[in-house]
């Protein structure tokens, strides 16, 4: 079965043309400015040279997948010779509330549920939503699936996802923890029982999905029983842009000291801060290693700071669940970043984690990088939200 993957963000779309029957990725692409000027497709398949780039306007989510259609069907980068071999969706959907804690297929009422989601996530789910409506549109009667970043992280207990306020504000507006990136903590920490030819039954795991966005995750016999991230991706890490946690009274202080509301502050946490903010210099982790290698104070700085409350993280987590078996490194900075790896890492010995710097000197490849007598496994695994999507899809509509 050949299985489009789709991730649709408020102005871009990633796909994935996935062939099951071996789970061969057969194309993959990028479409940008859906909505703005300067709409552009980028596609390309393993083994071929060379792009597909279609650049004409697509004024919105639907223009955009059925040129994404083209594009797999096209004779040199595609990955099917006719539309009708695609036999299943798989979206990516941001948020499923505490409605949905698996992949469900998609149906009139389950997108009632994620119209009523969208309040939780005002900036991802309304673009996931049209998604799916594009599709319906453009594949009639090809069945769908949706898959939750939030679903794998249903499993925390109360006392890990109820917040130190009044409990009102729970049972009114559904103020709680839920968790992001599920779907690759899921991943990543599978992968990590498997490599270590163990039961992930038996494990008590700490996955690190370190991007632009970041979170821990605390997996006990492979249920999520805690997460850094919270009622939104804001809390917990600091990250390419957002603060992470940050003393909640600084909000009222700003907003008399600055003048500014609420939509003045969460731009100011989610856009203009983390190691952005903190140094005025980029987002990107390689710029600011760059920069602290220059002997940019703040880059260093940032750096550090970075570092320490992943540490943190992995403390609070280890003492959460009375011990940890592995600590798993995946994402953008987890999977390339190695002195950042290095710097988690260090000085940890007293909770049985020693690193082998030789054979953490890799990017991007499935690793155990601590030393043969290290009590606590350290991996590096590149996370695949996509083959995830792809395996609850296969599952579901078979
Ligand atoms: P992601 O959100 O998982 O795509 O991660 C993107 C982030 O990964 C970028 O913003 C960079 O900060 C980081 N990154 C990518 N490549 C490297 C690298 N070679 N070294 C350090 N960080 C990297």
């Amino acid at each position: 079965m050949k299985i489009l993957v789709l991730n649709c963000g408020s102005s871009s779309l990633k796909y994935q043309l996935i062939d099951m029957l071996n789970e061969e990725v057969l194309c993959i692409g990028l479409v940008e400015r859906i909505g703005i000027e300067g709409s552009i497709l980028k596609q390309e398949k393993d083994g071929v040279e060379g792009k597909l780039v279609v650049e004409q306007p697509m004024k919105n989510h639907q223009d955009a997948i059925k040129l994404v259609l083209e594009g797999l069907i096209d004779a040199t980068y595609g990955g099917v010779k006719e539309m009708s071999e695609i036999e299943a969706v798989g979206h990516r959907v941001v948020h499923g509330g505490e409605k949905f804690a698996g992949s469900v297929k998609i149906t009139d009422e389950v997108k009632a549920a994620l119209v009523d989601c969208i309040e939780l996530a005002p900036l991802h789910n309304p673009a996931n939503i049209m998604g799916i409506e594009a599709c319906e549109e453009i594949l009639p009667g090809v069945p769908m699936v949706g898959v939750f970043d939030t679903a794998f992280h249903q499993t925390m207990p109360k006392s890990s996802y109820l917040y130190g306020l009044p409990h009102e504000l729970y049972t009114k507006y559904g103020v709680r923890r839920y968790g992001f990136h599920g779907t690759s903590h899921k991943y990543v920490s599978q992968r990590a029982a498997a490599m270590l030819g163990k039961d992930i039954k038996d494990l008590k795991i700490i996955t690190c999905h370190l991007g632009n966005g970041a979170s821990v995750a605390a997996i006990d016999g492979g249920k999520c029983v805690d997460t850094s991230m919270g009622f939104t991706p804001l809390e917990g890490l600091i990250m390419g842009t957002r603060c992470g946690d940050i003393d909640a009274a600084i909000l009222p202080f700003l907003m008399e000291k600055e003048g500014l509301d609420a939509k003045g502050l969460s731009d100011m946490m989610n856009k203009k801060s983390g190691i952005y903010g903190m140094t005025g210099i980029s987002s990107d982790f390689r710029d600011i290693e760059g920069a602290a290698k220059e002997g940019n104070e703040l880059a260093q700085v940032a750096l550090v700071a970075y570092d320490n409350r992943v540490k943190k993280y992995i403390g609070a987590y280890a003492a959460e669940m009375g011990g940890v078996d592995a600590i798993v490194f995946t994402a953008g900075v987890g999977e390339n970043g190695i002195a950042t790896r290095e710097k988690i890492l260090s000085n940890m010995e007293f909770l049985g984690v020693k690193l082998d710097k030789e054979a953490n000197n890799v990017r991007g490849k499935e690793r155990v990088i601590s030393t043969e007598d290290s009590t606590v496994k350290a991996l590096l695994i590149p996370t695949n939200e996509e083959l995830v999507i792809a395996r609850d899809t296969l599952a579901l509509v078979k």
